[in-house]
């Protein structure tokens, strides 16, 4: 652990929503992982700090959306544009804490979580994959939206 804040970058996938964090806590990263029906979903690794400061820039505000469930006391945010979950929120006693998703943070982060990545795969490699590892049986049906 080292003790000097450090500034780390992070953003949507369209970086709609950018933000800074300092961070005081030291590397590696401590990720939680959570296990409720929405985070199954999404799969976020969460982080936080009371004494980290986090500042988010939005361009296009009607393109950031929440979303509340359950106990209603935490409101995860998204961006509309490329549908990624950012951050939660909760207000206690007026004040508004919130928790990173650590999987929106930019460039690589030394943590404590195990990832895999497929960027040097070539297209073939990765067509081959998708077929032995991905749904097959997909099908997508769209409302009508005439009365
Ligand atoms: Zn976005």
């Amino acid at each position: 652990m080292q003790n000097t804040t450090q500034s780390l970058p992070g953003s949507c996938h369209c970086r709609n929503v950018t933000y800074t964090l300092d961070w005081p806590g030291g590397l590696p990263l401590s990720l939680r992982k959570c296990n409720c029906t929405f985070c199954t979903k999404h799969a976020p690794a969460y982080f936080g700090n009371p004494k980290a400061s986090l500042a988010v820039t939005v361009r296009d505000v009607s393109a950031l959306t929440k979303y509340e469930f359950g106990t209603r006391t935490a409101s995860f945010h998204f961006c509309k544009n490329c549908g990624v979950f950012l951050f939660a929120t909760s207000v206690i006693d007026g004040h508004a804490y919130a928790v990173l998703n650590a999987n929106t943070l930019d460039g690589v982060v030394p943590s404590s979580v195990a990832e895999t990545n497929f960027e040097g795969e070539n297209v073939d490699v990765r067509l081959s994959r998708r077929m032995a590892t991905w749904i097959r049986d997909f099908r997508m049906t769209l409302a009508s939206g005439g009365a």
